[in-house]
């Protein structure tokens, strides 16, 4: 069930079954010349559906601005201080749960987010109002999973791609967007085919070092094929774990 493609009376009918919700949440930042600037958000987002389509469990909208500072140097990205996004993600989450939602699982597709993220789940965990249960809904608990990481959805990620998977604008993630979207492939020349892999310090420093915007990857590996197979191979990772979690008590 997807909330956006959803009425309000059959929200109403779900939650009197159910109270979890999944929350793809990413980044609109550069992925290197053949990547998609919505990588980060589409991949989280499409293997979202899949576990909506099969566990019938809810699934929000797609939170696809995240923390991306040290790609500003490449048009297109779009970055959150992490005051404002912290404070979004309470905003998102304390409308859920006057609802009634009260196990909000978010499936993350950025590494860049996750500190952030999880200061703003210690936050909710603390909050005086959501903590508490109310004739709605039990007090509100927050997961965070990123989508690769399930085991074999990184064994699969090393065995295929070995030390071409690199750090940013990996073959994986750019072979799910292309699964997704295949008429938006892009297949231009990379030079050098394995991009650099080093420390960096500020988004001017990051161009320099990166100035294609890939980090240690070969995304000219991304397949359709491989892509669809990492989509089913983690949403069937993300479906166990979030059917767990809905059903988890307070504790
Ligand atoms: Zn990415």
């Amino acid at each position: 069930m997807i909330l956006h493609l959803s009425s309000w009376p059959e929200v109403d009918e779900y939650l009197t079954n159910h109270s979890a919700i999944l929350i793809p949440i990413g980044s609109t930042e550069q992925h290197g010349p053949t990547g998609l600037i919505g990588t980060d958000a589409l991949c989280p987002e499409v293997i979202a559906r899949r576990v909506s389509a099969t566990t019938g469990l809810m699934v929000g909208p797609t939170f696809n601005v995240g923390i991306a500072p040290h790609h500003m140097e490449f048009a297109g990205t779009m970055s959150l201080r992490p005051s404002t996004m912290k404070a979004v993600i309470y905003d998102w989450v304390s409308s859920l749960a006057h609802h009634g939602f009260d196990r909000i699982y978010f499936l993350n597709g950025h590494g860049g987010n996750v500190s952030t993220i999880r200061e703003s789940f210690e936050e909710l965990h603390q909050d005086p109002v959501l903590s508490q249960p109310n004739d709605h809904r039990r007090p509100v608990v927050c997961k965070l999973a990123n989508w690769w990481g399930f085991a074999p959805v990184l064994d699969f990620c090393r065995s295929t791609y070995g030390g071409a998977h690199g750090a940013h604008a990996t073959p994986s993630e750019v072979a799910i967007t292309y699964a997704a979207y295949p008429e938006h492939q892009k297949h231009v020349p990379l030079d050098p085919q394995i991009a650099p892999m080093s420390r960096y310090g500020d988004a001017q420093d990051y161009r320099e070092k990166f100035p294609d915007g890939r980090m240690g990857s070969d995304p000219s590996l991304a397949t359709v094929e491989d892509g669809a197979h990492l989509i089913e191979l983690s949403a069937q990772h993300v479906s166990e774990d979030f059917k767990t979690f809905a059903e988890s008590p307070c504790d």
